[in-house]
């Protein structure tokens, strides 16, 4: 468990890194004619790239936060000596589930266990959420 550490510090370092460069707004320089095309037309088209590219720039910023707070979630984990532990049923979760994603918290079945639950909730609220007064 040892290199762990090494890889949770190293990604999140990257996760922050692309977080920083986007909130520098460099996403906007990257689009050319952007900048310094007086054109009328021009201005059009790029209002509606840039609409697009901010677009998913926010979706992709989204997942870094996320991703970036799981990662220092887990490096607090593995201070305290919690780490690789299932936070909802206490097991050790599985060495190759942590190679792939070092960030998890919980085992493949309570993985499996809480999106099936979040389906049934959704279904659920489906169902009732509609038809409450009247
Ligand atoms: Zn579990």
């Amino acid at each position: 468990m040892k290199g762990i550490r090494v890889r949770l510090e190293q990604d999140l370092k990257a996760a922050a890194a692309r977080l920083r460069r986007m909130d520098g707004n460099v996403a906007l320089e990257e689009i050319p004619g952007v900048i310094g095309d007086n054109s009328p037309f021009a201005d059009e088209v790029d209002t509606i790239q840039l609409n697009e590219h901010r677009e998913i720039g926010f979706a992709t910023r989204e997942l870094l936060v996320d991703r970036v707070h799981r990662l220092k979630t887990a490096l607090e984990r593995l201070r305290e000596g919690q780490y690789g532990t299932c936070v909802e049923c206490g097991e050790t979760i599985a060495p190759a589930r942590l190679r792939v994603m070092p960030e998890v918290e919980t085992c493949v079945r309570c993985q499996d266990r809480l999106e099936r639950y979040g389906r049934q909730l959704q279904t659920v609220e489906a169902a009732f959420g509609v038809e409450d007064e009247d």
